[in-house]
């Protein structure tokens, strides 16, 4: 299977690509995106077929129906990861909260967060195309926190790939930040800068467009690639998942086969919705896709109005800051798949140059065909952890937002499943505010009193960040990134 180009061919990049070459170089024409030619048409019958099949064998086949230019010993290394996942039979687990509203827990793998889903056997699957072609790449990755430590976590000490790590300082969890800098491998650099998510994105894309910054890594022999969920390699772990979640409300006897089910899914570079997206053509039965944000709600505005619109709208900090993102990057994939490449094209141009895009009428038809959207300020968010904690179920901010979603917008009869993205262990601060009350805990206080409250311990690879020698150190201005990466080279 190839891959296009969301905003079209210019006539200079190749009009088609493989799986390898797309995950290489992300970035396509016109600033665009890869995508399937063609998505594999898997229906009823795969469902069918894998009702009861472990995880890995569903991937494994799905991942087969792709026919991507992957080696199978390489896939089945990859998958191979979810093994050390806290229960290896079941490495995402779908848990009942209340009434028709269930749990698919994404975060018991090394990070504690879901981007492990992905960068875990993307990981293994960069570097083995790296060597097999005999190349050495620099990953770089931009993160709001949680991609930061998946990706280090992923490519340490693998093999002809090194890894750049953008995060903003002052703008991660204490937890997220140790898990960064006590990263210790030769091939990692993790540099923290004064700035938002957003400058760190920006940086990231300014750097994967530069002729004259890939010219200097040439001449190290270093090629350029990126870790960010718009690579497609990250994309398709994520179909997987929301298939498998389907399948475990069948096991579970929620749900007959065949019935449809909302997905509801807390949204920011759109990723995860976007996997979701892909389950839904491909073969799960879906009612809608609920977009759950925080108050950087321009998803919502999108989804409910029309109007994809920066102008007047900084990023807000906020208690889920995974989500705190403006620019949506695989949205555009939604777009290209609904309206076409031109459209897209125009699309994006629009926000590139005038920070606004707006859809026609029909258009936010067949938008709203698919998805619904709502938000969920911080308050808001803590009050559905303190009372669904009361009813017996812990779950983390990101998480939260999702239950104001699902009731605004899941208003018919049929199950639905929100998507649990971080582990309660990485946003200890709010949590802990949210259960009794205390304001400005440490994450180490946090973590022990919630532990205490919940009667749960806390993960060694968390408990253990505390005393772990920092050896990143870095914090510099914006501007100076491209020197720093260079040094580090
Ligand atoms: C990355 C992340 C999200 C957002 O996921 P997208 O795929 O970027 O939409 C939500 N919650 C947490 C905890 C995350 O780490």
């Amino acid at each position: 299977m190839n891959f296009i180009e969301t905003r079209g061919n210019d006539g200079k990049n190749p009009a088609e690509v493989t799986f390898s070459e797309a995950i290489l170089s992300p970035i396509a024409s016109f600033g665009g995106l890869y995508v399937p030619k063609e998505l594999p048409a898997l229906g009823k019958e795969f469902l069918e077929k894998h009702l009861n099949s472990s995880y890995k064998e569903l991937a494994k086949d799905m991942l087969t129906r792709f026919q991507i230019d992957i080696d199978g010993a390489v896939i089945d290394e990859a998958l191979a990861l979810y093994d050390k996942f806290d229960d290896a039979s079941n490495p995402v687990p779908v848990v009942k909260v209340k009434n028709d509203l269930y749990v698919s827990e994404l975060y018991h793998g090394p990070t504690r967060a879901f981007k492990d889903m992905a960068l875990q056997p993307f990981g293994v699957v960069l570097s083995s195309i790296a060597q097999k072609r005999g190349e050495n790449y620099l990953i770089l990755a931009a993160t709001s926190g949680d991609t930061g430590p998946a990706a280090l976590e992923t490519f340490k000490n693998r093999a002809n790939v090194q890894v750049a790590c953008l995060y903003p300082d002052g703008g991660t969890s204490d937890v997220q930040r140790l898990q960064m800098v006590t990263e210790d491998a030769k091939n990692l650099k993790v540099i923290g800068i004064n700035g938002v998510f957003d400058d760190a994105q920006n940086a990231l894309k300014h750097l994967l467009a530069s002729e004259r910054f890939k010219a200097e890594l040439k001449e190290k022999n270093i090629l350029l690639s990126a870790a960010n969920s718009v690579n497609f390699g990250r994309i398709i772990f994520q179909i997987i998942y929301h298939i498998h979640s389907y399948l475990e409300l069948v096991r579970q006897g929620e749900i007959a086969m065949g019935e449809k089910v909302y997905l509801n899914v807390p949204s920011g570079n759109f990723g995860n919705a976007l996997g979701g997206y892909y389950a839904m053509k491909m073969c799960i039965p879906v009612e809608k896709i609920i977009i759950a944000s925080n108050e950087n709600n321009v998803l919502t505005r999108l989804i409910n109005l029309g109007k994809y619109d920066l102008n007047g709208h900084g990023v807000v900090s906020t208690t889920s800051p995974a989500m705190d993102i403006l620019k949506s990057s695989n949205v555009e994939r939604i777009l290209y798949d609904m309206f076409g490449d031109k459209r897209t094209k125009e699309l994006m141009n629009d926000l590139d140059t005038k920070n606004v895009y707006e859809l026609t009428a029909q258009e936010l038809s067949t938008l709203q065909e698919v998805f619904a959207a709502d938000y969920c300020n911080g308050d808001e968010g803590k009050k559905y952890i303190k009372d669904t904690f009361e009813s017996g179920y812990l779950m983390d901010p990101h998480t939260a937002t999702c239950f104001k979603a699902y009731e605004t917008c899941a208003t018919k009869e049929y199950v639905t499943i929100a998507y649990s993205t971080a582990e309660w262990t990485k946003f200890s601060p709010t949590i802990a505010n949210a259960l009794t009350g205390e304001l400005d805990a440490s994450d180490i206080d946090a973590l022990e009193a919630i532990s205490q409250e919940a009667k749960l311990s806390i993960p060694s690879m968390i408990a253990g960040l505390f005393s772990k020698a920092v050896v990143q150190k870095t914090v510099i201005e914006k501007e100076q990134i491209e020197e720093e990466i260079l040094k580090f080279l």
